[in-house]
């Protein structure tokens, strides 16, 4: 009897075994579809253009006309607040939801993209590197500049101290990189900053335990799509808007995303 018992315990593990492994590993669960748009520079390009610089600086006339084209089919730019209530509180959006945001703190997004946006009344969203700003590279923003970028409709977001790629420094020193500057930003703004995007991307289970416990509530990625999960706040698809793209790209891009 305890042979065929054992039998029938084994049996019995092995069909609990199958299910589970045949169970989906990320049950995708609730999501909401939200085109997020990567950019970093708006602007001539620079004196010596290296091939990183030139896939990364969008021409001023290009931005415009790829914003204008969002305005005419009738997107609506949300605040990473709007996505984070979508996300978690299950807030309504408006209809074809758009988030634009720019990552490294750089001076051009302040003199060439914030105007265009502020005419057509869409907000964005800038990721801020802490320790470029009021540093001695002159292409990014300083604090002054930052309020004003706050005052044009823009949503300050951390991404980190120093641009290091999180999962290949120690854990101490990305825990540093992720709370230090969230701090300073709140500091010099007077504000709860609550957004971050990792440098280059990179990010791992482990740099997602960091940022979740150094209080943020988003974090963006730089895997492309555009379906957002509930239950992954921290690894919000993006897309990256390369100088290539140009207007044709752009709008290509935005019917593929819907
Ligand atoms: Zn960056």
């Amino acid at each position: 009897m305890r042979i065929v018992a054992l039998l029938a315990a084994i049996a019995l593990g092995a069909v609990v075994a199958v299910l589970v492994l045949t169970r989906p590993h990320h049950p995708p669960g609730r999501s909401i579809d939200v085109p997020i748009l990567m950019y970093h520079r708006v602007g001539r390009l620079p004196a010596v253009p290296t091939p990183t610089s030139t896939k990364l600086t969008v021409q001023p006339s290009v931005f415009a006309a790829q914003m204008e084209w969002l305005a005419r089919h009738r997107f609506h730019a949300i605040s990473p607040q709007q996505l984070y209530d979508a996300l978690e509180r299950r807030k309504p959006l408006p209809s074809r939801p758009v988030l634009i945001t720019f990552d490294d703190g750089y001076r051009d997004v302040l003199y060439n993209a914030a105007p265009v946006l502020r005419r057509l009344g869409m907000p964005a969203a800038a990721f801020i590197i802490t320790d470029r700003v009021d540093g001695p590279d002159i292409s990014f923003l300083n604090w002054r500049e930052l309020r004003s970028l706050e005052q044009d409709g823009f949503t300050i977001g951390s991404h980190t101290v120093h641009h290091l790629r999180l999962p290949s420094i120690s854990p101490a020193q990305a825990r540093l990189e992720v709370s230090q500057s969230r701090g300073t930003l709140e500091r010099h703004l007077g504000r709860p900053v609550p957004w971050f995007a990792y440098p280059d991307g990179a990010t791992d289970p482990a740099v997602v335990q960091l940022v979740h416990q150094a209080g943020y509530l988003l974090a963006f990625t730089t895997q492309r799509g555009s379906t957002q999960y509930a239950r992954e706040p921290f690894l919000l698809h993006r897309y990256e808007i390369p100088r290539s793209d140009g207007l044709a790209g752009f709008v290509a891009l935005l019917h593929s995303a819907q």
